[in-house]
C-alpha cells in the first residue's frame, strides 16, 4: 500500500536518538520499551529509521549533560543524518520526530517547570547533523544541572538558526529535581552554572568557536547492545564514557 510518507524526505533520513544518562535505571526501563513501541504505531513516525544510543557518564564528577550529548553525537554521526537529544524522563505520546533542516524542540505539553514557550530549548530537541556542527555542538563546561541548553540556544541565534516549536505531548516521569530545591529556589549547582553562564555571556561567539565538538575528548570504556523486553533494539547501543578531568 502506498503511504504518503514513503516518498517524503522528512521520513527518509536516519535518526539517532541520543539519551544522556546516569543512575536513572527506573526511567530507562520505561523509556526503552515505550519509545520502541511508539515508533511502531500506525502513524507517520513509524516510517523513520531510528536507533537509540544511551550515553552513560562514568565516575563521580557532577553530571555534564552537554558534554555527554556531544559524545553521543561524535559516536553516531558517521551513520546518521540527524539526531534527537532526548531526556530519559519524557515519554512521547504524540510527537513529530521527522527530519528538518532547522533545529526543533519536540516537547511542549507535559513539561512541568513552567518553561517559557518561546525560549525553552531542552527536554527533547532535534538537530540536522550539519546544523549541529555549525554551532559546534553544546558547550562542554557545565558540570551539574542547567544552562548548557540555554547556551546552545544562544549559539543557534548567533548562527542565524531559529528552532521549530513542535508542541508534542509527553508523559513526564517524576524525580527529585536537581535544579530547584523548592518552587523558584535554585540549588547550589544550578546557581554555580548560572554564574558560569554569566561569565561567558559577553563572549558566546568566541566560545562557539573554541568550546564544543571541536574541543571534545572522551573515552568509550564499554559498549553494549540495547534491548527492551528481551528483544535487541536494532543498531542501538549503551555506551559508557569517561569524560576526562573537570575542565
Ligand atoms: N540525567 C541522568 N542522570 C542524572 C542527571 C541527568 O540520566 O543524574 C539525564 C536524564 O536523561 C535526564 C536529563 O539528563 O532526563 C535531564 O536532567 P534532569 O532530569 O535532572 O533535568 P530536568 O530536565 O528535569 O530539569
Ligand atoms: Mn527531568
Amino acid at each position: 500500500m502506498f503511504r504518503a510518507a514513503d516518498n517524503d524526505p522528512r521520513y527518509a533520513r536516519r535518526l539517532a536518538i541520543i539519551v544522556p544518562y546516569r543512575d536513572r535505571a527506573d526511567h530507562l526501563g520505561k523509556f526503552l520499551p515505550h519509545v520502541t513501541a511508539y515508533f511502531q504505531q500506525d502513524k507517520l513516525d513509524r516510517n523513520i529509521r531510528f536507533s537509540i544510543h544511551v550515553i552513560e557518564q562514568i565516575g563521580n564528577d557532577p553530571f555534564n549533560r552537554g558534554r555527554v550529548k556531544n559524545c553521543g553525537f561524535a559516536l553516531v554521526k558517521h551513520a546518521h543524518d540527524y539526531v534527537c537529544f532526548h531526556d530519559v524522563d519524557y515519554l512521547p505520546l504524540w510527537a513529530d520526530y521527522s527530519w528538518s533542516q532547522s533545529p526543533a524542540r519536540l516537547i511542549w505539553h507535559g513539561l512541568t517547570l513552567g518553561e517559557d514557550w518561546e525560549n525553552f530549548f531542552g527536554g527533547v530537541v532535534l538537530f540536522d547533523k550539519d546544523a549541529f556542527e555549525r554551532v559546534n555542538g553544546y558547550p562542554n563546561c557545565y558540570w551539574g544541572w542547567g544552562l548548557e541548553d540555554h547556551e546552545l540556544g544562544e549559539r543557534c541565534k548567533l548562527a542565524g538558526l531559529d528552532f521549530e516549536r513542535r508542541d508534542g505531548t509527553y508523559m513526564a516521569l517524576p524525580h527529585k529535581h536537581a535544579g530547584f530545591s523548592a518552587p523558584g529556589v535554585l540549588t547550589e549547582e544550578a546557581r554555580r552554572n548560572g554564574a558560569v553562564f554569566r561569565g561567558r555571556q559577553g563572549n558566546i561567539a568566541a566560545l562557539l568557536e573554541s568550546d564544543g565538538l571541536n574541543s571534545l575528548a572522551f573515552n568509550v570504556v564499554e559498549k553494549r547492545p540495547l534491548s527492551a523486553q528481551g528483544q535487541i533494539i536494532p543498531h542501538s547501543f549503551h555506551y559508557f564514557v569517561d569524560l576526562g578531568a573537570l575542565p
